[in-house]
């Protein structure tokens, strides 16, 4: 704890010393603080003051230069100076209107009053400035040492106060690896539906949060197990498929959670930093297994075309939860191609089809590998390991292709000027048409010399 403190010494040392000349209370808090007794950085440094924004805006502007608002309704004000990001809030006591979406705020003026409306003890400790004294009236060490997670007062009240806690909840367990309190646990499933009333943004960036920490399952399963799941990510618990007696698929939510800690697990091939669209694709992947499962009559069970149907069930859910086009298309298209490899056999494919394989991951190829490794979590070790060489063997002739033919920006081999000149046409829908051809023909047979395209192309004009 000491020796965090003094790393973030610079900051805290100096900001204590200006806002108690200033006649103000200041204390870090938070995140920084418990993270401090955890021994881990925190780069981010939170506290919390009893002057006001304006008076506090003027303070950090002396030290820092510039500030910015985030949002004076609120009572933070937020500077940079080098690498510290720092953000300073005024006391509050809050008054939560049980129905509406947004805390009302009144500025408060004691320390402790502002941490017992903070979210957990664990996250209502504070560190009082400049002289260090710790403030921990809610015992949040002693939970930080039983790695559990508790709210100040009752669950059912601040839960009541802002649903969105809930979240946060299971969020601070995927990132902490801790369990919650029994009560906590008790008061999210009896009030999950409560969860409605926060925007989907909100409960979008805990959600992002969550998967993108370092024990996803632990939150997840929280998640689940509350009932809250059902109402912020109903594709998971629906994976529970109730088991037919015959035991004839395996359990797909097992299998999926197992797939995310496989693709986190492969994460160094994307970089290592936590890969939000590859974990959520893993965790996407089989959502479309419920709605197409069929019994045959010779005792074997199908999932037809659960691709397809679950990028499409992923294209709503991601939709509702107001993610970006782009993140949203990333993982649709990782869901609709999970499957794909497993036409591949012990490396039946054609140049050809190899080719589409890359065309069609177009910038999700990494992503692809990374998900397709993943999804295989057969007990038969020899079964795995066969798999995994034959993607190894994909991988490398996808090397080899890519080496020889720049497969990631595959275009036929005329463009649609020289084929108006050759055809002896102008703009119109047969010249698409040709277009399309020559790509057909170009992903078939690979690159072409100008001449043979040429002949290609009058070959086609002329047997149409
Ligand atoms: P990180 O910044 O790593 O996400 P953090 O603990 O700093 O983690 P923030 O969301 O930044 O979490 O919030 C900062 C602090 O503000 C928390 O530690 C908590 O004390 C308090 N807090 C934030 N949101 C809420 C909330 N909805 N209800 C109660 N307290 C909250
Ligand atoms: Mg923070």
């Amino acid at each position: 704890m000491a020796e965090e403190l003094d790393r973030v010494a610079p900051v805290i040392d100096e900001l204590g010393r200006r806002f108690a000349d200033a006649g103000h209370e200041l204390a870090l808090v938070g995140g920084p603080v418990r993270d401090a007794m955890l021994g881990r950085h925190h780069n981010d440094l939170d506290f919390t003051t009893s002057a006001r924004p304006e008076e506090t805006e003027r303070l950090l502007k002396a030290w820092a230069g510039s500030t910015w608002d985030m949002g004076r309704a609120f009572g933070t004000i937020g500077c940079r100076r080098g690498e510290w990001q720092v953000e300073v809030t005024t006391y509050r006591s809050e008054h939560y209107d049980p129905d509406s979406r947004k805390p009302s705020v009144d500025f408060g003026d004691t320390l402790e009053g502002d941490l017992g409306r903070r979210d957990f003890t664990v996250n209502a400790m504070a560190v009082r400035l400049p002289g260090r004294e710790v403030e921990d009236p809610y015992g949040g060490v002693v939970d930080l040492a039983h790695r559990v997670l508790r709210t100040p007062g009752r669950p059912e009240d601040s839960f009541s106060d802002d649903p969105l806690r809930m979240m946060r909840a299971a969020r601070f367990a995927a990132q902490l690896g801790f369990t919650v309190d029994e009560g906590v646990r008790r008061a999210m499933t009896e009030m999950a539906g409560r969860i409605s009333i926060i925007s989907a943004e909100r409960v979008r960036d805990e959600l992002v949060k969550l998967v993108c920490a370092p024990y996803p399952r632990l939150g997840l399963t929280l998640l689940v197990e509350t009932g809250l799941a059902e109402l912020v990510l109903p594709e998971l618990p629906a994976l529970k498929l109730e088991r037919d007696e015959h035991h004839r698929h395996k359990d797909v939510y097992e299998h999926t959670l197992t797939v995310l800690e496989q693709a986190i697990d492969l994460e160094h091939r994307l970089g290592g930093a936590p890969d939000f669209v590859s974990r959520f694709a893993a965790l996407m992947h089989d959502v479309g297994k419920p709605r197409t499962r069929r019994f045959l009559d010779d005792g074997s069970v199908t999932f037809h075309h659960h691709d397809v149907v679950g990028a499409k069930i992923t294209r709503k859910r991601m939709k509702a939860l107001r993610f970006s086009n782009d993140e949203t298309d990333a993982v649709c298209r990782l869901v609709e191609l999970h499957l794909r490899f497993h036409g591949y056999g012990s490396g039946e494919w054609t140049d050809s089809a190899v080719r589409r394989y890359v065309r069609d991951a177009g910038d999700q190829l990494e992503r692809l590998h990374v998900l397709t490794r993943a999804d295989c979590t057969t007990r038969n070790q020899r079964k795995a390991s066969r798999l995994a060489r034959t993607y190894d063997e994909l991988e490398e002739r996808i090397d080899r292709l890519s080496e020889e033919e720049e497969l990631a920006a595959i275009r036929p081999d005329l463009d649609g000027n020289a084929i108006m000149e050759i055809l002896g046409i102008g703009p119109g829908r047969e010249v698409g048409q040709a277009y399309q051809h020559l790509l057909e023909l170009r992903m078939d047979r690979g690159p072409m010399s100008p001449e043979d395209a040429r002949e290609a192309l009058l070959a086609w004009w002329h047997e149409r």
